[in-house]
C-alpha cells in the first residue's frame, strides 16, 4: 500500500517536474491543499495484530438475537464487498494514519496510550492535539490528574465512559476530577449512548444502556457550571433527552463519533438530521472514534459530504469551525482555510 501510493505520487511528481518549475509545482500543491477538518475523538494504543480485526462500515445494520446458550454475537463482521482493513502494527496504523491526516488536513484530539500520544505529537505536533482520559477514581489519584493537565502536554479531558462500568456521569466518585477540569477551563469529552449489538453479554457485563442518558449528565453541569462538556456519540439513541439537554446547557456539544460508521446509514442522517433541525448545527463536532483502520477517517467524512439535507456551510461548521469554537482554537494556525 505504501510502496503503491509512493510511486504513484513519484510519477506524478517526475510528471509534473518535466511540465512546471519546482516553485510552480509546490504552488500548485498548496493550492489544492483540502480544507481543514478537526476530528475530535481519535484512540491511540498499542496495537495487538490478533485482536485489530478487519470492518464492515455500517455493521449493525443488521443486529440479530442470540441466547444464553448459542454464540454471542459478534461484535464487528466482515461479511460485506469491501472491508475496512485494521492496521496490523503500531508503527503501522501510525504510518497511515499520518498520511492520512496529511493528506486530508486532519488535525485530531487523540486519547489513550501516553507513549504513543508523545510519537504522535513528536511526529506531526500540529496535527496532535493530546487529550487525558478517566473513567474512575482507581485509574489516577486528582492530585496526579491535576499535575498531568497542568503541565501543558494534554489540552483536553476524556474519553471519560463510566457508561461501561454501569456508572452514571454525575457519579461523586468522578466529580472532583470535572472540578480540576473546570477550574483549568480543560473542554471534557463524555461517552453517552452507544454500545454496539449485544455489549452486555459481549465484553462488558457491567455496561448499562440506561447509563447513556444524556439527563444523567444534568447534575454534574449544574455543580460545574463553568464546565464545557462535549457528548461523545451524541448520546445515540436518545435524540429528545439529547436536545432537552442541549436546550437547557448552552456549552454542551455533542460529537458524531463511532454511530456514524456503525449503525444504519439512514437512521445516522435521520439522528443527525434532527440536531440540525433542532437548532444544533453549530454545536456538533466532527469525529471518528478510531481505533485501528485507518480508511475509517476517509469513510467518516464521506458521510457528512453525502449528507445532502447539509449546506456546504453546515458541512464546514461540523468538520471545522464549531471544533475551533468549542476547544478556543486559532483558525489562523489551520492551512487550507479559503478566505
Ligand atoms: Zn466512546
Amino acid at each position: 500500500m505504501k510502496n503503491n501510493l509512493f510511486s504513484t505520487y513519484g510519477r506524478f511528481l517526475l510528471f509534473g517536474l518535466g511540465i512546471m518549475g519546482l516553485s510552480e509545482v509546490s504552488q500548485a500543491q498548496e493550492a489544492k491543499k483540502h480544507a481543514p477538518i478537526i476530528d475530535v475523538h481519535v484512540h491511540a494504543s498499542q496495537i495487538n495484530p490478533n485482536f485489530a480485526n478487519d470492518l464492515c462500515p455500517w455493521f449493525l445494520s443488521n443486529m440479530p438475537g442470540s441466547g444464553p446458550k448459542q454464540t454471542p454475537p459478534s461484535f464487528i463482521n466482515t461479511d460485506c464487498a469491501r472491508p475496512l482493513k485494521a492496521a496490523k502494527s503500531t508503527e503501522e496504523f501510525q504510518q497511515k494514519l499520518m498520511e492520512t491526516a496529511e493528506r486530508l488536513n486532519i488535525t485530531f484530539v487523540a486519547s489513550g496510550d501516553a507513549e504513543i500520544l508523545h510519537r504522535w505529537k513528536a511526529a506531526a505536533p500540529k496535527r496532535v492535539i493530546p487529550s487525558l482520559g478517566i473513567s474512575n477514581a482507581e485509574q489516577m489519584t486528582v492530585e496526579a490528574f491535576e499535575d498531568s493537565l497542568s503541565n501543558g502536554f494534554y489540552q483536553v479531558m476524556g474519553e471519560v465512559a463510566p457508561q461501561y462500568q454501569g456508572m452514571s456521569p454525575s457519579d461523586m466518585s468522578l466529580d472532583e476530577y470535572f472540578g480540576v477540569a473546570e477550574k483549568l477551563g480543560i473542554p471534557v469529552g463524555i461517552h453517552m449512548g452507544t454500545g454496539g449489538n449485544g455489549m452486555a453479554n459481549i465484553t462488558s457485563p457491567k455496561y448499562r444502556a440506561s447509563m447513556g442518558n444524556p439527563f444523567l449528565l444534568e447534575d454534574m453541569l449544574a455543580r460545574h457550571p463553568k464546565l464545557k462538556i462535549w457528548v461523545m456519540h451524541a448520546g445515540y439513541p436518545m435524540i429528545d433527552e439529547m436536545i432537552a439537554l442541549m436546550g437547557a446547557n448552552a456549552y454542551v456539544y455533542v460529537d458524531l463519533a463511532g454511530f456514524i460508521w456503525s449503525y444504519p446509514l439512514e437512521e445516522i442522517h435521520m439522528y443527525l438530521e434532527r440536531l440540525v433541525q433542532a437548532g444544533f448545527g453549530k454545536r456538533i463536532l466532527y469525529g471518528t472514534d478510531l481505533m485501528v483502520w485507518p480508511e475509517l477517517l476517509e469513510t467518516s467524512i464521506g458521510v457528512i459530504e453525502n449528507a445532502n439535507y447539509l449546506s456546504e456551510d453546515q458541512k464546514r461548521d461540523i468538520f471545522f469551525n464549531n471544533a475551533v469554537r468549542f476547544f478556543n482554537l486559532d483558525p489562523s494556525q489551520f492551512e487550507g482555510i479559503e478566505d
